[in-house]
């Protein structure tokens, strides 16, 4: 018999640790010689490209996904040569609808456990396609927090120019590296646009 294997959703803002998080879930597999299949979004530029890299120097290569990509047959054929004890997927707020339905049926079908780590929301307050889906069906929501310069808890990601400045217009994605956004509790990030 198969063994339950569950969709699970780590979100936050900016800077909360979830790459960390994630990379520290992979080593403790890794430790119990447990094969994991790491992903990535492609459309990061960042330097490092294609690699998972935390702030606090930890850093893993991982499968790049775009809209177009077949997670599910890619991770099944994996699966396939040597099993998977799960699957991580890093910056998951940039999958598509589609693609979070393919690793929910990796978990109910295939029986692999998916945790996918993403930010909520973007720099407008609106929901990500790829964290609206997981919103709305993983079966567990794990909130990683981080803090807001008040103390209160960081839930919204404010982007800004070189000079520090809000920016209230713009692509849903436009990624300059974490410098160019800060991670605010709502109060301040409605202040910093106006509100
Ligand atoms: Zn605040």
């Amino acid at each position: 018999m198969r063994r339950l294997a569950k969709l699970y959703f780590y979100y936050a803002s900016m800077n909360a640790g979830k790459s960390s998080n994630l990379l520290q879930a992979a080593f403790n597999y890794g430790e119990r010689d447990m094969r994991v299949s790491l992903w990535t979004a492609a459309i990061d530029d960042r330097p490092g490209f294609g690699a998972i890299s935390s702030r606090i120097g930890l850093s893993s290569d991982a499968h790049r996904f775009d809209a177009s990509t077949d997670i599910e047959g890619h991770v099944l054929r994996e699966h396939g040569e040597e099993p998977l004890a799960c699957v991580l997927v890093d910056e998951a707020q940039f999958l598509t609808r589609d693609q979070v339905w393919q690793l929910a049926r990796l978990a109910d079908k295939g029986g692999i456990p998916v945790l996918c780590y993403g930010l909520r929301t973007d720099f407008q307050g609106e929901l990500f396609p790829g964290s609206a889906a997981l919103l709305g069906i993983a079966d567990s929501l794990v909130e990683l927090k981080s803090v807001c310069k008040c103390g209160r808890k960081a839930t919204m990601n404010l982007r800004v120019d070189e000079a520090g400045r809000a920016v209230k217009a713009g692509a849903q994605t436009e990624i300059g590296g974490n410098d160019r956004y800060v991670a605010l509790c709502r109060k301040h990030f409605s202040e910093a646009l106006g509100g």
